[in-house]
């Protein structure tokens, strides 16, 4: 087990608390982690030094300094992708090698947003021959982070990484599932870097204690969530006291549109990848709606049926696992609730079985499953489960499958798999979802804005947008009319 302190900036004052939480390993339920409990007066501590930090320091106004401090960070984290990969998957319990993906790939969004950090800049207008005007950009201030479990160090670097660009200064709070690793990550910016002294605060607590007292502290100018729905509202609730900007990142319930011309040789593994094995399900973009044509759905589903039967399941360490387990025990019962509602409201078309393996019986594992004939209205069709639980539906022409897609309160992701350019095209544009797929899924880049239609989310993250979203603009007239006499 491995017992944490709370990174503090070089020359920053050590934050001591007598309370601690334990971080378990969802494959075997030992403990991994001891993590330092903070609370709403360590809050109050850090926006205070965060504020202070913004006035004394040139941080806001140099992005050759942000680039740079940025850049140490991304070197100091590549330079330990295996120990933090390694730590991710104790907590999270995802496979080793989509750990360690997920952390060499926020070594690229790093250096990305290190790149724009030295391009944030304003406009100015000739209004006339005695009037100009500049409209400058400038950071919101003091922004706090507040992540979730599931994809824990991209989530929590894609908004830090343009906030930290744009100038401001932040409290970071990671989910308490996955606090160990995500402290790992921002102990190699606060320690290993030249980062100014109070810019940047950690708040390891619960959401309810330190999580609430971000959302309800008047000195936080905005916050970037990502997470479950029913948290997003009641942060924008509790946010409007203090007239936060928020950015919401939240969940989803996606379709995958599969017409009858598609290549079942690419859409199947893929399918599969993106529903089953990638973090078990536990992933908000996951398709967990396939809209099948009528006429291929016997054939997808055998291939289906053969491909979920060959999954492996397994502890994250082993290399022959193509499956971990369930985060939390919370999401292990609660897809297993699921499954059984499955059970008497729908057909099981494949998996679903209780895991007979003995090695498996201390750990949150569950098995894939598969269902058809389920009602339209049923929550298996409407909620987000959050896990490796997928529902086939069929249409018959690009009608249908639109208005199938689109039959949802979510928004945040789709794909479809079609050969013909003109369908693909049609139905694309039609799907009313922050992203789209073509014969791919779950493919993300720094460069390229993501985000949420309807309940699925409000603003941008990534790319130049995403950057954006962390600014404010500020209109400076000049009156230049020359003194008389
Ligand atoms: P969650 O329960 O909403 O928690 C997310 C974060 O919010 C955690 O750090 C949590 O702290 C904190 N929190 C909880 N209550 C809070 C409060 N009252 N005030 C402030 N912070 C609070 O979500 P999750 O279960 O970790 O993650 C799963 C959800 O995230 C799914 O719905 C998924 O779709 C969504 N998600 C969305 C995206 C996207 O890009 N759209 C990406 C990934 C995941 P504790 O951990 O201490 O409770």
């Amino acid at each position: 087990m491995k017992t944490y302190q709370i990174p503090v900036c070089k020359g920053g004052e050590s934050i001591v608390t007598d309370s601690f939480f334990d971080i378990t390993n969802p494959s075997n339920g030992e403990i991994v982690s001891r993590i330092p409990k903070m609370n709403s007066a360590d809050v109050d501590r850090a926006v205070a030094a965060a504020t202070a930090a913004l006035a004394e320091t040139d941080w806001s106004h140099n992005g050759v300094l942000r680039a740079k401090v940025m850049l140490q960070w991304a070197d100091r984290l590549e330079e330990n992708i295996e120990s933090v990969a390694r730590q991710l998957t104790l907590e999270n319990g995802k496979l080793i090698g989509e750990a360690i993906y997920e952390v060499t790939s926020q070594v690229g969004v790093i250096r990305y947003n290190a790149g724009l950090a030295r391009t944030v800049s304003g406009r100015s207008h000739s209004l006339g021959r005695d009037s100009f005007a500049v409209v400058a950009r400038e950071p919101m201030g003091v922004v706090a982070v507040i992540s979730p479990w599931n994809w824990p160090v991209t989530l929590m670097i894609r908004d830090m990484a343009p906030a930290l660009a744009a100038g401001n200064a932040l409290l970071v709070k990671p989910a308490s599932q996955t606090a160990g690793v995500s402290l790992d990550v921002l102990r190699l910016l606060l320690e290993e870097t030249d980062l100014p002294r109070g810019l940047v605060h950690p708040v390891a607590g619960s959401g309810s204690d330190a999580g609430q007292a971000i959302v309800e502290h008047p000195g936080i100018d905005m916050i970037a969530f990502t997470g479950d729905g029913s948290t997003g509202r009641s942060i924008m609730r509790d946010a409007s006291q203090s007239l936060k900007k928020l950015s919401l990142e939240l969940g989803g319930k996606s379709p995958m549109v599969v017409c009858d011309d598609a290549d079942l040789d690419k859409a199947v593994p893929t399918l599969v990848s993106a529903i089953f094995t990638t973090t078990s399900g536990q992933i908000c973009t996951a398709p967990s709606r396939l809209l099948v044509e009528r006429g291929i759905e016997g054939e997808l589903i055998e291939r289906l049926k053969k491909a979920v039967s060959a999954i492996r399941i397994g502890d994250g360490f082993d290399r022959n696992s193509q499956m971990g387990p369930m985060t939390t025990r919370d999401q292990y019962e609660k897809v297993l609730s699921f499954v059984e509602r499955g059970r008497r409201e729908g057909r099981l078309v494949a998996g679903g079985e209780p895991l007979q393996d003995e090695s498996l019986a201390k750990g949150n594992f569950v098995s894939p499953a598969i269902f058809t004939d389920v009602a339209d209205d049923s929550p298996l069709n409407r909620d987000e489960i959050f896990g490796p639980v997928l529902v086939i539906k069929t249409f018959e022409g690009d009608e249908e499958a639109i208005a199938l897609a689109n039959d949802t309160e979510f928004g945040l992701a789709s794909a479809v798999f079609t050969e013909n350019v003109h369908r693909a095209w049609r139905i694309s544009r039609a799907i009313k979802a922050g992203t789209v797929w073509v014969n791919t899924y779950n493919r993300f880049y720094p460069e390229v804005e993501v985000g949420g239609y309807k309940q699925s989310g409000i603003g941008r993250m990534a790319g130049i947008d995403g950057l954006m979203e962390f600014t404010q603009t500020k209109f400076i007239n000049f009156d230049s009319i020359p003194p008389q006499g």
